[in-house]
């Protein structure tokens, strides 16, 4: 036991010591997956609450995922796009009639998607819309999150995102989130305007859920003015909040979508974006790439992580046991005096804390949920996200829900 113990102090020492300090981890140190379950080095085991950030909808090294990626990984794992691959056409052509587009532009990472959706609308209103040389702008959401890279953070609102990162990108515009009329404004007055890029709902923010008709809204502005409207569902998509992508509870066709994360089931890094022919074709041969986009292994990954989300229905069981868990989360905010409410659809949701005079609240919540068994990360000091794996079973999910009421209450 001690020797256990010693082990997961210096490995957390390790990354203390040689690693950039650019995350705040809780202490457990992880060696194994399955499911909903993960286990630390000490054989502690976890329900997992957080899912790599929605990146592991399908559960902890799904054995069809997996297989897939050590079967293609003895094969052919890069030949960058100067070459054609056996692999990445046929996944083409079957996540453009998944999600019901005409074209895809395959990257890694989620940001990179996003830089990859803000070039295209870019360059579709240059050369398609006749904005002006360097005059287009990008309206964006207030608590936006959309990654990390310089262009990005130029538009966060964030001050531990975009401090001392200068100077920044211009051509973005912030607006409130979840107002219709603000939208409204800005495209009325300004004739520059692009895109529209929104998370249908605000993952990084606590998934905070905007009021039903926004995206419908939103969108029908966009089209009104002739702006693209560019959803970033790197988190909310591929099954997490309940349907296969968020904007399909409004019926909202996005003109750029952009997915990450779940897209590999947690296996690899692939990111896309999706679009029409009419927006895709301004993107020619040599003016947008990457060496690992498109790779074999992504695109094998890729095809079983969404053949599983469609034969698992993993959808629908988000969207059943996210109404399931929210009940019992309204339960218990009633019965707790540190839990306020709980937001959120499918199984993305948070429970905000009411932290004041413990301003470190939902952290310590957090580590004796730990204790407990369950793993979860706060976010912005009072909200705690909870979203496990979408292949997480009803009896599982009624252990969880008891292990957050005993220890939420045990705080008050
Ligand atoms: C995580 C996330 C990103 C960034 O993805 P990375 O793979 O971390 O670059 C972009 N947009 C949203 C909505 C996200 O949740």
């Amino acid at each position: 036991m001690d020797n256990s113990i010693n082990r997961a102090h210096e490995l957390m020492e390790l990354e203390e010591q040689y690693g950039a300090h650019n995350y705040h981890p809780l202490p457990a140190v992880l060696e194994r997956g399955e499911g909903a379950y993960v286990w630390d080095v000490n054989g502690k085991r976890y329900y997992d609450f957080l899912s790599a950030y929605s990146a592991v909808n399908q559960g902890h090294c799904h054995p069809k995922i997996i297989k897939t990626l050590i079967e293609q990984s003895q094969k052919l794992t890069l030949t960058s796009r100067a070459f054609y691959n056996d692999k990445l056409g046929p996944y083409e052509e079957f996540i453009t009639k998944y999600f019901g587009y005409e074209k895809v532009l395959p990257m890694n990472t989620g940001a990179e998607a996003v830089e990859t959706a803000i070039k295209l609308c870019r360059k579709w209103s240059y050369e398609k819309k006749g904005i002006d040389t360097d005059q287009a702008k990008i309206v964006v959401c207030e608590n936006n999150f959309h990654g990390r890279t310089t262009t990005i953070v130029s538009f966060s609102v964030d001050p531990d995102a975009y401090t001392n990162y200068g100077p920044y990108t211009p051509g973005f515009v912030v607006i409130p989130y979840n107002d219709v009329a603000a939208l409204e404004k800005v495209l009325n007055e300004d004739k520059n305007i692009a895109g529209f890029l929104v998370e249908p709902i605000q993952g990084e923010a606590g998934a905070y859920v905007p009021i039903d008709g926004y995206l419908e809204k939103t969108a029908a502005l966009c089209r009104k003015h002739n702006v693209l409207f560019i959803a970033d569902e790197v988190q909310t998509g591929v099954a997490r909040t309940g349907k296969l992508l968020a904007c399909d509870y409004e019926g909202v066709h996005p003109d750029i979508l952009v997915l990450g994360k779940a897209l590999s089931g947690g296996a690899y890094p692939v990111s896309a974006v999706l679009s029409s022919n009419e927006i895709m074709e301004v993107i020619k041969p040599g003016q947008h790439g990457s060496t690992y986009g498109g790779n074999p292994v992504a695109a094998a990954v890729a095809v079983a992580a969404l053949e599983v989300v469609r034969d698992e229905e993993l959808a629908r069981k988000a969207h059943e046991h996210g109404i399931y868990f929210r009940e019992a989360m309204t339960n218990l905010c009633n019965e707790s005096t540190v839990a306020s409410f709980v937001r959120g659809k499918g199984l993305l949701n948070a429970l905000i804390i009411n932290n004041e005079g413990h301003k470190n609240l939902a952290w310590d919540i957090c580590l004796k949920l730990a204790e407990n068994g369950l793993l979860a990360k706060p976010t912005h000091t009072n909200i705690i996200r909870f979203a496990p794996p979408l292949v997480i079973t009803h009896a599982q999910l009624e252990e969880c829900i008891g292990i957050i009421n005993v220890t939420v209450k045990s705080f008050g």
